[in-house]
């Protein structure tokens, strides 16, 4: 059982408009946004803008919308920097690696031989 979502997390932040974010795409449900640490030239974050902790917690009716976002995301910044694949990450609590308690998925633009950073 997931904990409860605590909307003082740094994404929570991000949609109020409390800090600021380089922002790539938004609609009514999703805002997609750069990654400040980013693991490869072109990191971008997808978010919900509906209050899910992570996948476990999630509506369903607010997947579909957001993966159609990453989807849409991925072949942009595949475009935008000539990358040669797209490496989709999504993760859940802090043993599977969250970190941030807020929906997000890692949209990551990727080159033949370049590792990602950690
Ligand atoms: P997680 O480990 O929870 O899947 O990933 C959280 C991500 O959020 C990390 O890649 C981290 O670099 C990113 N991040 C953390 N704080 C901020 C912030 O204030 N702004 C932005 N744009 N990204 C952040």
């Amino acid at each position: 059982m997931s904990a409860a979502y605590d909307e003082n997390n740094i994404f929570g932040k991000i949609l109020r408009g409390e800090i600021p974010a380089h922002k790539v795409y938004e609609d009514d449900d999703t805002l997609a946004f750069m990654d400040v640490m980013p693991q490869a030239e072109g990191h971008v974050l997808v978010v919900p803008k509906a209050a899910s902790r992570n996948i476990l917690d999630a509506d369903p009716a607010t997947l579909g919308p957001l993966i159609a976002v990453v989807q849409k995301v991925a072949i942009a910044a595949q475009d935008a920097f000539d990358a040669d694949g797209v490496t989709i990450m999504q993760f859940n609590e802090a043993p599977a690696g969250q970190s941030v308690f807020h929906l997000h998925f890692h949209v990551i633009p990727r080159r033949e031989g370049a590792p990602l950073r950690p």
